[in-house]
């Protein structure tokens, strides 16, 4: 069972957890300060970076990228970490306001705290089930206030479960309001129905419990996306999944098609093979670590490519989660998040592109819900009813 229980912390837990934290803040910040040359941002420098006025905010995108199903501080960014992430170390950090002490205190299961990274609210719904958030998410705070129609806002999602993630059942928002949701493996089995065979190593839905598996309606829709949305023929699109490795790759190859075809201006990826450590595979773990690591840095290099996104889009890299800490005895190490504990809890956030300082460090804590709101003073909308801050060393 994966822990789907928020634990009641004691003082001492509470205060075992700072300390942890803030170990790991100090840890992170000398390395990353040693490897990429980064400076430290410890307090605000005046003055947004943000370009103001109706022109730049219309043209304005944002991209979120949730680094793989739990990723541990100690496989990424910690020092014995850092050969997991080249790309993102060597091309992206030194362009990037990094956090480095992100916390996520609600429940560690991949889509209730991905919904809560989406509403900017510890959602409690059931993991497993197939409900919508239940807090409006980014999408419908952005489509609503800035009037955008449902082709601007759009998630690339790595499992079926996911499919609800698009739009909460929040009155005065939800139904209309949300985002169009991309479900790469749904679509790979719709258009290659009879086959699947030989795309079985994309289409696992999850790694966590065989045994869910959501159904989801038709497959009509799915090849409609295809055809009109996508522009893509089954044909080529059978081939080209057929040379592709991994569930991620497969969501990244709709993305670079997505950006081409659609230019949403808030599009949102979730990543998650890594969440393949629940084998108890650690070569596997590292080696999704760094496939996530080359597909973040390929993305980069597609918005700089892609003449709607340059210059003009501002890119989120953060996981969901981290895993449970070798040295916790409630777990079993980097295989899973059931614990509760620091390393599990602890992650961290860059911030790269359009606006956004370079080469910059912050340590404070803060919350993985506080990206919405964020988002939402960045882009020019309310984010009402999240209960995160404002980051302000990205305002
Ligand atoms: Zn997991």
């Amino acid at each position: 069972m994966i822990n789907l229980i928020h634990r009641t912390t004691t003082g001492r837990e509470e205060t075992d957890r700072r300390e942890t934290s803030r170990r790991i803040g100090r840890s992170r910040r000398e390395f990353l300060r040693n490897a990429a040359g980064v400076a430290l941002g410890a307090s605000l420098i005046g003055g947004s970076p943000f370009l103001r006025g109706e022109s730049g905010a219309r043209k304005r995108k944002v991209i979120v990228v949730t680094f793989g199903g739990g990723a541990r501080d100690q496989d990424t960014f910690a020092p014995e970490g850092q050969e997991n992430i080249p790309h993102l170390l060597t091309d992206l950090i030194p362009q990037s306001s990094f956090f480095t002490q992100v916390s996520n205190q609600g429940i560690l299961g991949h889509y209730v705290a991905t919904a809560s990274l989406a509403t900017g609210v510890y959602e409690t719904l059931n993991n497993f089930s197939a409900v919508p958030p239940q807090h409006p998410t980014v999408f419908e705070y952005f489509r609503k206030d800035l009037k955008r129609p449902s082709s601007d806002a759009w998630v690339v999602a790595p499992s079926n479960g996911f499919n609800r993630i698009g739009e909460s059942d929040y009155r005065s928002y939800g139904p209309g309001l949300g985002a169009q949701v991309v479900l790469p493996k749904h679509l790979l089995s719709a258009a290659s129905s009879g086959t699947s065979a030989d795309y079985g190593h994309l289409l696992r839905d999850n790694y966590e419990t065989p045994l869910y598996t959501p159904r989801i309606q038709g497959g009509e829709f799915e090849l409609q996306q295809l055809d009109t949305i996508l522009r893509l023929s089954v044909g080529d699109f059978m081939a080209h999944a057929k040379a592709l490795s991994s569930p991620d790759e497969l969501s990244m190859y709709i993305v670079k098609r997505l950006m081409r075809q659609e230019s949403p201006s808030l599009l949102w990826i979730t990543m998650h093979d890594i969440d393949v450590a629940h084998s108890g595979a650690y070569s596997l773990y590292v080696d999704a670590i760094r496939r996530t690591d080359r597909l973040c840095s390929e993305l980069w290099k597609t918005v700089q490519s892609e003449p709607e996104y340059a210059g003009n889009t501002t890119m989120f890299i953060l996981p969901d989660f981290g895993r449970d800490a070798d040295e916790d005895a409630g777990g079993n190490g980097f295989q899973h998040h059931r614990t509760g504990d620091a390393a599990s809890r602890t992650t961290w956030m860059m911030a790269m592109g359009a606006g956004v300082r370079q080469g910059v460090v912050y340590d404070r804590p803060m919350q993985s819900i506080d990206l919405v709101p964020s988002l939402g003073v960045m882009m020019g909308f309310s984010a009402a009813v999240s209960q995160g801050k404002p980051i302000q060393e990205l305002l």
